[in-house]
Order: structure tokens, then C-alpha cells, then sequence
């Protein structure tokens, strides 16, 4: 399980721990779990954005295994050289277009618009949390997976604790998971970077 942890030499809170394996893109009989038609696979949709027809344009809902949790108590202890804390927060996974296969550089202007209304709804509405101190937006997308393979995704991640600019958490992943999935989270297997959307840093 995830946790917060204080280093106690840079003061910086980081996300340690394990997290819990989840099927990937195609890794559930070849489907998609961010496809329409297969939203079972998903919890279920906190905003949805529909066109004319009804059908979701744009689709929020909570990842299947958070970083950040709404549920968690804070409970701040200190253990060791440790301080901790539980991973309060939310972690929200963003469907940027029903469309699989095409990057977000890719969409067309109105859905981009769409992703930008949508996560500025969101956003704005994990900032009436107080609990909440950080909310940060960002987006996994790795030039070496093949397209075919991936549907275009953001996250936001909302944290009780303030990011510093230059720090990076990492957090453990809970298995191997399957070739797809470690192109999709990168060269070293095992490890999330966390790193928002607009912060530049040396990756
Ligand atoms: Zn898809």
C-alpha cells in the first residue's frame, strides 16, 4: 500500500510503497478498458462530457488502483527516522477521447477543448476539499509504445501535502505486469515517476 514518507535530510514528502497491478490497454481478452463499450472495466464515470448523440466525449473516473484515496485517514505517525502519513487525496484518471490509438497532439481542437473543461471542472472541484493542499495534472505518454496499444489518457492527482518544485516521488509497483505495460511506465520495471504536467524537469 501506499504511503507518504518525510525525508528527513531534504524535508520533502515523497509516495512510497506498492501498488496494486492493474489488466493494461488489450490486456483483458484484447479489449480496452477505456473504449466505449467496455466502461464495466472502469469504476464508474465521476463527470462524463456527451456530444449531441449522448454519447461521452470525455470520461473521469477513479484510477482502479490510486496513488491518493479519498477514503484513507490521514493518520500522521513517526516511526524510526520516518515520519508517515496515509495517501489521503484523489486520484482520477481522465479518458481524453472515446477514440483508441490517437495521441492527444493528435485530437482535434474541440476535444481538446473538452479534456480542458473537463479537467478544469475536476480540479476546481477537489479544491473545495480542504483537506486537500496540492493538485497537480499530468499525463503519461511514452514515444516508445506503439499506438495501437495505447488510449490517450491524463490524471490528476490531489495531495495533502505541497509539491517542491524539483522533487519527484516515485512510487513501487506491485508486479512485473505485462510488456505492454512496462513500455507504458518506462524503462525501469517496477517504478511510477509522478512528475506535473507543467513543472520542466531533468527525467
Ligand atoms: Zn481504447
Amino acid at each position: 500500500m501506499a504511503e507518504l514518507r518525510l525525508n528527513p535530510v531534504t524535508r520533502r514528502w515523497i509516495v512510497t510503497g506498492k501498488r496494486a497491478v492493474m489488466p493494461d490497454v488489450l490486456e483483458v481478452d484484447g479489449l480496452c478498458p477505456f473504449c466505449p463499450g467496455n466502461e464495466r472495466l472502469t469504476p464508474k464515470a465521476i463527470e462524463e462530457l456527451r456530444d449531441a448523440s449522448g454519447a461521452w466525449m470525455t470520461r473521469v473516473f477513479h484510477d482502479r488502483a490510486p496513488i491518493f484515496q479519498v477514503e484513507a485517514p490521514l493518520n500522521p505517525r513517526a516511526e524510526g527516522l520516518y515520519d508517515h502519513m496515509n495517501t489521503l487525496g484523489a486520484h482520477e484518471v481522465v479518458v481524453d477521447t472515446p477514440q483508441h490509438g490517437i495521441s492527444m497532439g493528435a485530437l482535434p481542437e474541440e476535444q481538446m477543448a473538452r479534456v480542458i473543461e473537463v479537467c478544469r471542472d475536476r480540479i476546481l472541484d477537489l479544491k473545495q476539499d480542504r483537506r486537500f493542499r496540492y493538485v497537480s495534472l499530468f499525463k503519461d505518454q511514452r514515444d516508445i509504445t506503439p499506438p495501437w496499444l495505447t488510449h490517450s489518457l491524463s490524471q490528476i492527482l490531489a495531495s495533502p501535502v505541497l509539491r517542491e518544485e524539483g522533487t519527484l516521488p516515485v512510487l513501487r509497483h506491485g508486479g512485473a505486469g505485462s510488456a505492454a505495460g512496462q513500455a507504458r511506465r518506462g524503462p525501469e520495471p517496477g517504478l511510477h515517476r509522478v512528475v506535473p504536467l507543467r513543472v520542466a524537469l531533468p527525467v
